[in-house]
């Protein structure tokens, strides 16, 4: 038997809904699938939780919480409409409005209150799975798969932490045994379920992943499948790194560190049940429903790689202790875990120096003041001694979690992260690596998320290719053959010398032009370069309605639009706010005013490329200052070039 789980985009629109029913009926599938899980539509739950806010703003359900309704109901009616027709849509469409009606009470309840409880926030929140639900299984009746409706409140058992509830696992098991019986095929709700005291709770955000492994291990299912909206858990996150791609294979305790480290293609508490019962989870693609997936189980492949993914927690605090009187006292972590456990703070990570001066802490920003007021509480005897200082909260930190069963005893995997931070310019603020080898994690400055994530996805994954983001000054004689050699030998480059070249921003005495996703060297050539009419942007184009007309060139309207007049300090600016892997600033001007710039670009961990003598041939301090630096930081300048 096996039980499926279906995301918010897998069943937020027409078109998603018809790739489920198609899963559902293929062979592999047919006749073997006993419960369904499904989310709400896409963006619902979003939507409940700005509207219950919003109900409390505005002191009832009228303005913009009864549009927001309207919206959200528009959008059930609407998917009933796509596959429901006769009397199925009409009993469909009278559920769905007395759900509405019954909703729009509930808000208008917490406006005449005035006060939104967790309580009441996870009744509201729970509308989301108790529309999808009954709908999916409405749908599939329709399509000739028999289903029918669970509502998951009335099976899984929780304590009332709202917000995230715990499950009570035993309870659950048995009510699940109890109540699900074989040969019916189930269209579950997701995330909902109660408290023993009756109320409603709910899993957490993304917690359907959980409904369906509590399923799967209660019935004692042959796999959990996971269907949504990528092929599968990748390497990164790839609204972060472009080039992250699929993981075949990973271990329950892979899967669980990449998760809790922020891969939220898993919701972290979902391994635990499968990982008890031995059932292997598979993460699929409902759009590319083909594709493999990755497989999720003990007898996990050995990988390519040494590696398997790289994930990371956006947002942390970090709260530091030091002193000279924690050196060598025993019993002085115990107090301070002690005393964040008795505050429900949870740690995400530690970090102790082997001197034993410091231990630092990441935990969720919302308690990073409360962790700091209990260690100050904790330590006052301490603190008012002078033997400890009063702790340090140090926000907007990101962790990075380096993640593979394979880094056991393998050794220079630490050495390979640090060098590509390094070599990017990003501080480590924090290092913390588990007894277990399975997962390195680094605390670094949140700005810097993206480029850490993607130097160490390039270092380990992408080590053959190697990638420029290149920033040029000058489009002349020297920088247009540049671009035109860019342009021509991009191919060969890529293929046969593995190195991608991507053109991010470019200049010359009159105008620059950017695009973080990459430029076509050519076409970005001419645009500056005015070749084919003056430029439609900025005040340096000769004549700006004639300019318009003149514009011959067959190039993007977006980098047309993004045209501007040259300005050396916004260009700098921009390169490093862009703040991209392997940056590369080329200098093909014979400009003084430009190679005066270069100290500030290498210190920005940029390196600096070019055939312009003038810094090399100015004073000789400054020639100094450039080599020195380069060499100290290791960042290359490289001058004795024809580029
Ligand atoms: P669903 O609605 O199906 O539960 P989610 O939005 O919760 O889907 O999770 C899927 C998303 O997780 C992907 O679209 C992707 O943006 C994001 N994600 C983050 N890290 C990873 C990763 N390592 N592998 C795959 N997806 C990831
Ligand atoms: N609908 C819930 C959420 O958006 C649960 C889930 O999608 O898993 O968080
Ligand atoms: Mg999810």
């Amino acid at each position: 038997m096996l039980v499926l789980k279906f995301g918010g985009t897998s069943v937020g629109t027409s078109q998603a809904v018809s790739q489920l029913i198609s899963v559902i009926k293929e062979p592999s599938h047919a006749g073997k699938v006993g419960v369904i899980v499904v989310s709400a539509l896409s963006g619902i739950t979003d939507a409940l939780i700005n509207a219950a806010k919003n109900a409390v703003v505005e002191r009832g359900s009228s303005g913009a919480v009864a549009e927001a309704l309207a919206g959200m109901k528009r959008r059930h009616l609407e998917l009933a409409a796509a596959f429901l027709s006769g009397r199925e849509q009409k009993a469909a469409g009278e559920e769905i409005e007395n759900t509405f009606a019954e909703l729009s009470r509930l808000l208008d309840g917490i406006a005449l209150l005035g006060e939104l409880s967790s309580r009441s926030m996870d009744s509201i929140v729970s509308y989301g799975e108790r529309l999808s639900a009954p709908l999916i299984a409405r749908f599939l009746c329709a399509s000739g798969v028999s289903a029918e409706y669970l509502d998951s409140r009335q099976l899984i058992v929780t304590d009332n932490s709202y917000g995230a509830a715990r499950v009570n696992t035993g309870k659950t098991y048995k009510k699940i045994k109890k109540n699900v019986n074989a040969g019916i095929l189930y269209v579950a709700s997701g995330f909902v379920a109660r408290a023993e005291d009756g109320s409603v709770t709910t899993l957490g955000r993304g917690g359907s992943d959980l409904t369906a492994a509590l399923y799967g291990a209660a019935l004692d299912a042959e796999t959990v499948e996971i269907w949504t909206d990528v092929d599968g858990i990748l390497t990164a996150d790839p609204k972060l790194v472009k080039n992250a791609f699929r993981i075949d294979s990973l271990s329950y305790e892979e899967a669980m560190e990449l998760s809790h480290f922020g891969a939220k293609v898993l919701h972290p508490p979902t391994v635990r049940p499968a990982l008890e019962k031995g059932i292997p989870i598979v993460v699929k693609n409902t759009f590319n429903p083909s594709c493999p997936g990755t497989r999720i189980s003990k007898d996990a492949e050995r990988g390519e790689y040494p590696i398997r993914g790289i994930s990371s927690l956006s947002r942390v605090t970090l709260v530091c202790l030091q002193g000279s009187g924690m050196v060598g006292v025993a019993g002085f972590s115990s107090r301070l875990f002690g005393a964040l456990a008795r505050r429900k703070i949870s740690v995400i990570l530690i970090s102790q120096a082997s001197s034993e001066y410091s231990i630092c802490v990441a935990v969720d920003p919302k308690s990073g003041d409360d962790a700091a007021a209990a260690l100050k509480e904790e330590f006052s005897r301490e603190i008012a001694e002078g033997a400890v200082d009063a702790p340090t909260v140090e926000k907007d930190f990101a962790v990075i979690a380096v993640v593979g069963g394979q880094m056991k005893h393998v050794s220079g995997i630490s050495g390979k992260v640090f060098h590509a931070l390094g070599r990017n310019g990003i501080n480590v603020a924090a290092i913390a690596q588990g007894s277990s080898e399975l997962n390195i994690s680094l605390v670094i400055n949140r700005s810097n998320e993206a480029k850490a994530l993607n130097s160490i996805h390039e270092a380990f994954f992408h080590a053959t290719v190697r990638s420029v983001n290149l920033f040029l000054m000058g489009a002349g004689l020297i920088g247009g053959t540049l671009l035109e050699q860019i342009a021509n030998h991009r191919k060969t480059l890529a293929d046969k010398d593995k190195i991608n070249i991507n053109l991010i921003g470019v200049a010359n005495d009159k105008w620059m032009l950017f695009d973080r996703e990459g430029l076509d060297p050519l076409k970005a050539r001419a645009l500056v370069n005015e070749e084919g009419g003056a430029p439609k942007t900025g005040k340096a184009g000769k004549n700006k309605k004639a300019a318009k007309s003149e514009i011959t060139l067959e190039s993007k309207n977006n980098e047309q639009n993004n045209l501007e007049p040259v300005n050396l300090k916004t260009f700098f600016k921009t390169m490093v706010s862009y703040n991209l892997p392997n940056a590369c600033f080329c200098d093909c001007t014979a400009n003084l005013e430009i190679s005066a710039l270069y100290a500030k670009i290498l210190s920005a961990s940029i390196p600096v490329v070019t055939p312009n003598k003038r810094a090399n041939s100015g004073k000789l301090e400054y020639y100094q200052q450039l080599t020195g630096f380069s060499r100290g930081r290791g960042i290359p300048y490289l001058y004795e070039t024809t580029v």
